[in-house]
């Protein structure tokens, strides 16, 4: 079969013909119908040097699948051949008390492991099959195609997370800012947040076309990131701040907008692994303003997010593209063209 691999660091990804995957035993082959593009992979090809990651290459890259079960190993029961599933990502090692929690996203055993999901170290879902280690990994689609799950399982799971870890915040009245509001991540938040709380969502984007997007899917106003954007928050929110500030670009610049952006009390989640940082000291933001990074999401948080779209509540802006149109897909994901989010359908 064919899939997109990762061949060298710093280097772009390659097309090449690689065997079948084989269940072994405990195992499930799933037969891809999607495989989202996500931001995460263009960091993983560009910013690391040779010797920075502990993965061994070649391997395919695509954290976030869905497809269908194709082919089950010796020992798995209850999982017929067809049933359509989402691929949770984030593989651990299944038996700590995080695992078992659902929270295989920190596994207390992770630095052992050698990878940290399909795609993520070890082959993932750019290709038309993807060997998934245990159908404990498997979420029942239910009635949403592969297409619509593929992305929910990241570009949905991160944002549903993070905004979870601070609805209490997102009362009647409340404002949330979404920094990278056109994005992957940033489009399904901005639906999350519409879906799951009642703050009015300010959408910040350097792109005007990122910013409408988020428009159309539920923020309240769109504010251009730059020098301005600090003081636009500031206005929307009666000179109060954000309760919340969710940060999906994480350059030094969304990050100092985003500390100057959350009101006394309020939460900054730093999502994107743009490599920026953020000058902490006493008055480098308001009182008790408390900052967190947060990766990924739950087995269950997964199982929520794609009841809100079977819901009708959210769904990924999809722009569907084939194995053979996958790398240039990136490209035009590095090059800041995809608004929403690039799935792979084989
Ligand atoms: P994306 O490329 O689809 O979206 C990024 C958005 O940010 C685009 O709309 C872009 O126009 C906008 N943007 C770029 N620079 C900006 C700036 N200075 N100010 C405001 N907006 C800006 O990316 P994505 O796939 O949504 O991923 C977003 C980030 O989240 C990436 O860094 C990715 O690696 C990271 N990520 C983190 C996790 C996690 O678990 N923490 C999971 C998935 C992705
Ligand atoms: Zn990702
Ligand atoms: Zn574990």
């Amino acid at each position: 079969m064919k899939a997109l691999q990762i061949t060298g660091w710093k280097q772009a990804p390659e097309l090449r013909e690689v065997a079948e995957p084989e269940p072994g035993p405990g195992q499930v082959v799933v037969r891809i119908g999607g495989a989202g593009a996500c931001h995460s992979d263009l960091h993983l090809l560009h910013d690391f040097d040779e010797g920075m990651m502990p993965f061994p290459l070649p391997f395919t890259l695509g954290h976030e699948n869905a497809g269908w079960v194709h082919a089950v190993g010796a020992g798995v029961g209850g999982l017929e051949v067809g049933t359509p599933v989402a691929v949770y990502g984030a593989w651990g090692c299944g038996m700590c008390r995080r695992c078992r929690a659902g929270m295989e996203n920190y596994c207390e055993n992770a630095a052992s492991l050698g990878a940290m999901g399909g795609g993520l170290g070890t082959n993932g879902g750019m290709a038309e099959y993807l060997l998934v280690p245990s159908p404990r990994l498997l979420v029942p689609l239910d009635g949403l195609t592969p297409v619509e799950a593929a992305p929910l399982t990241d570009a949905g799971l991160t944002p549903y997370h993070a905004i979870a870890r601070s609805r209490h915040l997102l009362v009647p009245g409340s404002t949330a800012v979404v920094i990278g509001a056109g994005g992957g991540l940033g489009h399904l938040a901005v639906q999350i947040l519409a879906a799951t709380t009642a703050a009015q969502v300010l959408a910040v984007d350097t792109s005007h076309d990122g910013l409408a997007l988020a428009g159309r899917v539920g923020a309240s106003h769109g504010v251009i990131s730059g020098p301005d954007a600090a003081a636009e928050v500031s206005e929307f929110t009666g000179g109060r701040g954000a309760e919340v500030v969710l940060d999906f670009v994480g350059v030094d610049a969304t990050l100092a907008l985003a500390a100057a952006s959350a009101q006394t009390l309020g939460h900054v989640t730093l999502v994107g692994i743009g490599g920026g940082s953020h000058n902490f000291n006493f008055f480098s933001q308001a009182y008790e303003v408390s900052f967190a990074t947060t990766y990924w999401g739950s087995i269950t948080e997964l199982m929520e997010v794609l009841a809100l779209a079977r819901d009708g509540h959210i769904g990924a802006e999809v722009q569907q593209v084939a194995l053979d149109d996958a790398a240039d897909a990136y490209e035009r994901l590095a090059a800041g063209q995809i608004h929403g989010r690039a799935v792979m359908v084989p």
